[in-house]
């Protein structure tokens, strides 16, 4: 079998015998189409020598994102995609075919075409490009050690996502102390169907409704009662020992000057307090924006309170080195939660890992809302050595392949299993 300590399994997405000799070393053609993503929003897709990506989308996208570019008018009630598209067809193509395939290169190109924030060209059609150039180069990422990591599972939807009152917007399983990703991601099907058949039993059939990334959105608007669902339902599939919970708080939803959570009106350290206090009840390792996207001070305050745990930077960091550069000088995280379309290359997004290892941070690989069948953030977070992968619950289609991906990787190789060994910062 083909793979094993030097693979050249990064950025392939299918077989890898079939990508055999499809390798080119120029830039041959590239296409771009508008296709929909998982919640059915237009997006832009890219073939370049015969590689395919999809860029994907976030509905609670961070402030400091680079710019999706959108039409406008009645088309897609706005929202189609097919100036992004012409821009990769006439400007990007223009400048890109002929030239030899180098990830740097590329995306140094694209950089400057779209200019800050990629608002020239858009980000949706940037990050496009840019990953489907990795996927056709289908090469190692060089200076880190690859690893299968750890899936940031989720399983209870809400905030932004899902069309319950819950402010949290996601409640995920982290699945560490298995030797194996193929038993970790088995814990994780096994305890999502324990909470279905609780809550199903409990609050009726509607109970079983999932929000955009396959989580359960439960008709209820309190933290603690889910986290106790969740937790028993780990005990109940007999994994206490292994599983732990993270949260993605995705806070800046749910602030207007103050916090709105659970019927309460919060400020930020009485909000600390209170995640604080959920650690103390709950096996709680890990919470994503815990605060507003402007407030380092505050995710600087949970992380000195807080030990043994992730403070995870998503909307406060956007995979953006300038941001991630104040995160570090204010101590306010210490893991990264990356994602490509943040930023808009790959290059970038490499970078903005590479300057958070440097610090001691953790990585963490991650979905959007908006996803799709692309399943080159598996092969990413593969290559990387990434310590986790969030790509959703373990249902719905474009979540499973991607865990699915990850399964087909760690047989295909003798990587090990990123929760095998970790310990908490
Ligand atoms: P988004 O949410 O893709 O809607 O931005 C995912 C996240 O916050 O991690
Ligand atoms: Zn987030």
């Amino acid at each position: 079998m083909e793979g094993l300590e030097d693979p050249k399994f990064f950025g392939v997405d299918t077989d890898l015998s079939f990508k055999k000799g499809m390798y080119m070393t120029k830039i041959k053609s590239l296409h771009a189409r508008e296709v929909l993503d998982s919640r059915g929003h237009p997006t832009v897709e890219v073939e370049l020598n015969g590689f395919r990506a999809i860029c994907p989308a976030g509905t609670s996208r961070g402030k400091y994102e680079a710019i999706e570019l959108h039409d406008g008018g009645s088309r897609y009630h706005g929202i189609g995609v097919s100036r992004a598209v012409e821009n990769v067809n006439k400007i990007i193509a223009k400048r890109l075919i002929g030239i030899s395939l180098d990830q740097q290169r590329v995306d140094e190109i694209l950089c400057s075409l779209a200019g800050s924030n990629k608002w020239k060209i858009g980000g949706n059609a940037t990050t496009a490009v840019s990953i489907a150039a990795c996927k056709a180069l289908g090469e190692k990422i060089l200076g880190f050690k690859p690893s299968v990591p750890v899936p940031f599972s989720l399983i209870v939807e809400g905030g932004a996502h899902a069309g319950n009152d819950l402010s949290i917007q996601e409640f995920m399983l982290v699945p560490l102390n298995f030797t194996t990703f193929r038993e970790a991601i088995r814990a994780v099907s096994e305890i999502y169907y324990t909470l279905e058949n609780t809550v199903v039993k409990k609050y009726g059939k509607t109970a079983s409704n999932v929000g955009y990334e396959g989580g359960f959105a439960l008709p209820i608007s309190d933290t603690k009662t889910v986290l106790n669902l969740i937790s028993h339902a780990i005990e109940e599939a007999g994994y206490s020992k292994e599983v732990k919970i993270a949260l993605d708080a995705a806070a800046s939803q749910f602030f207007n000057s103050k916090y709105n959570i659970d019927g309460r009106s919060l400020n930020a350290s009485q909000l600390a307090d209170y995640y604080l206090d959920l650690t103390k009840i709950y096996p709680i390792i890990s919470i994503e924006d815990p605060f507003n996207e402007e407030d380092f001070e505050s995710f600087a305050m949970l992380k000195a309170k807080a030990k043994r745990f992730l403070v995870v930077g998503d909307d406060l960091t956007v995979t953006n080195i300038s941001r991630i550069k104040k995160a570090i000088e204010k101590d306010s995280c210490n893991t990264l939660l990356v994602k490509v379309n943040q930023i808009g290359t790959v290059t970038e997004a490499i970078e903005a890992v590479t300057m958070a290892r440097k610090s001691d941070w953790n990585i963490v690989v991650s979905h959007r809302s908006g996803d799709s069948e692309d399943t080159f953030i598996a092969d990413f977070a593969v290559g990387l050595g990434a310590l986790g992968a969030k790509f959703g619950a373990p249902m719905r289609g474009e979540r499973t392949s991607k865990y699915n991906q990850l399964l087909r990787l760690e047989e295909q190789t003798i990587l090990t299993y990123a929760g095998r060994n970790f310990k908490l910062p």
